[in-house]
């Protein structure tokens, strides 16, 4: 029983391949996994769990549910891009959503997933327009207006999330290494999944004499990025 975790595939209908690329993996693979973990940006923005026709996303929610009817558990944990995914999507496409840094227990090791972007603490702006997103009575009021203002609000922090990105150095949008020992600590980890950085690699650590490792997911462009786990083997497709 093969088990599968993937991130930033930033799905979007202005990239239709992009949306191909994902169905096509849902129906070919997805369905012989026994558990299928997302890791966040799944979409390239999300306005609320009613604005899935005015994006184009239909078809990504019928390959999701026909994918968890085979019998695939299907996972979800929001990026800094789909934060505003809900109840509504989780009942119509059976896809469980998790909290962010879940810790599972996978063949006996405490693996924590998540999207990734907790870890970037050196980038000080961006830490804090995520505690603005993640704030629940600004993500309820924003939820209340119509559809149109949100895809022209989505569109505007996108483009200025660009901007802020091209001038930043690439140490600074990267995880802080301190941040991710201690969080090894703090929950007792032997291993990690995430994403966010689109910097696909195995880093291995080693927290209080224990040999740790990170995997880190990279994004889909015009290939896969999957890592595989079966009988307590991971193997990372960059
Ligand atoms: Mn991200």
């Amino acid at each position: 029983m093969t088990i599968a975790f993937i991130s930033d595939l930033h799905l979007s209908a202005a990239r239709p391949s992009s949306i191909s690329l994902f169905c096509d993996f849902m129906e070919d693979s997805a369905t012989q996994l026994s558990e299928l973990y997302i890791l966040g940006d799944l979409f390239d923005y999300w306005i609320g769990d009613d604005g899935t026709k005015a994006l184009g996303f239909s078809r990504v929610e019928q390959s999701l549910k026909q994918t968890s009817d085979s019998g695939t558990n299907i996972f979800f944990i929001a990026g800094n891009r789909d934060f505003l995914i809900g109840k509504a999507f989780s009942e119509r496409t059976g896809v469980e959503i998790l909290q962010d840094k879940t810790v599972l227990e996978l063949y006996g090791q405490r693996v924590m997933i998540a999207h990734g972007d907790q870890f970037c603490i050196d980038d000080i702006a961006y830490m804090k327009a995520r505690a603005h997103f993640l704030n629940p009575q600004w993500q309820q009021s924003v939820l209340k207006t119509p559809i149109e203002d949100r895809i022209k609000e989505a569109m505007k922090l996108r483009s200025e999330s660009e901007q802020i990105k091209t001038g930043q150095s690439e140490e600074i949008m990267d995880v802080n290494q301190q941040e991710i020992v201690r969080v090894f600590k703090e929950y007792d980890l032997d291993l990690m999944i995430h994403g966010h950085t689109h910097r696909p690699y195995v880093h291995q650590l080693e927290v209080d004499g224990k040999l740790c490792r990170r995997y880190v997911l990279g994004e889909w462009k015009q290939e896969h990025s999957v890592i595989y786990a079966n009988q307590g083997k991971y193997y990372l497709k960059k």
